[in-house]
């Protein structure tokens, strides 16, 4: 089959478009014919050994595609289904714990099924269960018009928050506004005071931060004493080690650094995530933005235009129709 093989870590270079040999999916597996393959931000540190990965491997962890084999023949093949952990998803063809798909609602497109689970997961676990956004909860979301942003933004201004989301560029401004963002600003110098001005002179309850080291210090001095930064990625590289009395000095903070991992840690609460996402992109009330399709060699393109900020919403690669 063809997919994508990394042989040693680096840039989008290393990213070679090969036949490979396809899998073979163990009872507990599902054998699936991949059509999108979702592309996510943490694709790229595995990719550069940012994160511990072993050579060669194929990228991708989400995507969306039908059931050809299900050794146990409880799932028809022909199912529609998407997944967000079945490493090697940038390939024709892919295996999947079965307990870790989901089934494609009516009328959803396979795009935005590809893309609709790591991210709208993301989403999820943050304003449930990091910080459980309210009406009266008023928050931070940077990368605001990125894949994550777009779908957090949505789910915390439909609880009724005030969301202030920071993006780089006029585009993006417009996409976080229609998105639901209560107001949008650009990165600058006086941005923490900004937003404190826009929230009533106050600091915000929390800060959903996925820009990490170039974002750290606004995110402690943008929150209120006693809030929380929920430190969830590093698009701009990690953040460098602090001494803990930052946080005392910025307002006995609470500091956290979750992953989805650990928010979807059994298959019912898999099941729970995944099954509310569906449902709302289901009904509307949750709006996936796909960033035009990359066919499966241009995957170097993709993980160019994502690190150099030039995509909006969700990335996927076009794999078989
Ligand atoms: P995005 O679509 O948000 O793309 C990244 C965005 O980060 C860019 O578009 C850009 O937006 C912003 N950014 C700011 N500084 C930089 C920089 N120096 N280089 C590149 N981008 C920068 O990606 P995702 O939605 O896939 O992921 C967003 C973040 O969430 C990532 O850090 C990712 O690792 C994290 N994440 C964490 C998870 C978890 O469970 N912990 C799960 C899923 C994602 P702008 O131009 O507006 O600044």
């Amino acid at each position: 089959m063809k997919a994508i093989l990394v042989s040693r870590h680096g840039g989008p270079e290393v990213l070679e478009y090969t036949d490979v040999e396809a899998p073979t999916p163990s009872k507990s597996q599902l054998l699936i014919d991949v059509t999108y393959a979702g592309i996510n931000y943490i694709d790229t540190y595995f990719r550069s050994g940012t994160y511990p990965q072993e050579v060669p491997y194929i990228p991708g962890s989400e995507g969306c595609g039908r059931v050809v084999h299900d050794p146990l023949g409880e799932i028809a093949e022909g199912t529609l289904v998407a997944w967000n952990r079945g490493p090697g998803s940038y390939a024709e063809q892919v295996v999947v714990d079965r307990g870790r798909v989901v089934a494609v609602p009516e009328g959803v497109s396979e795009p935005v099924a590809a893309s609709m689970l790591l991210q709208g997961m993301t989403s999820h676990y943050l304003v449930e269960s990091v910080y459980p956004v309210t009406d009266e909860t008023s928050l931070v979301v940077t990368a605001g018009a990125g894949g994550v942003g777009l779908m957090l933004t949505q789910m915390a201004a439909a609880k009724g928050a005030r969301v202030f989301s920071v993006v780089s560029s006029a585009e993006k401004e417009a996409l976080a506004a229609e998105a639901g963002a209560t107001q949008v600003f650009r990165y600058g110098d006086d941005l923490a005071a900004q937003i404190k001005e826009a929230n009533g002179g106050e600091g915000v309850d929390v800060v959903f931060d996925g820009v990490g080291a170039d974002t750290f210090d606004f995110a402690l001095e943008v929150c209120r004493p006693r809030g929380m930064v929920a430190s969830f990625g590093s698009a701009s590289g990690d953040v460098p080690p602090f001494s803990i009395q930052q946080l005392n000095r910025a307002g006995s903070l609470f500091l956290t650094r979750p992953k989805l991992d650990d928010y979807t840690a059994t298959d019912d609460e898999f099941r729970m995530r995944a099954q509310a996402v569906a449902r709302a992109v289901e009904e509307g009330t949750l709006s996936i933005r796909i960033h035009p399709p990359y066919p499966l060699p241009e995957a170097r393109k993709a993980h160019e235009d994502l690190q150099a900020r030039k995509t909006t919403g969700s990335v996927v690669l076009e794999v078989q129709r």
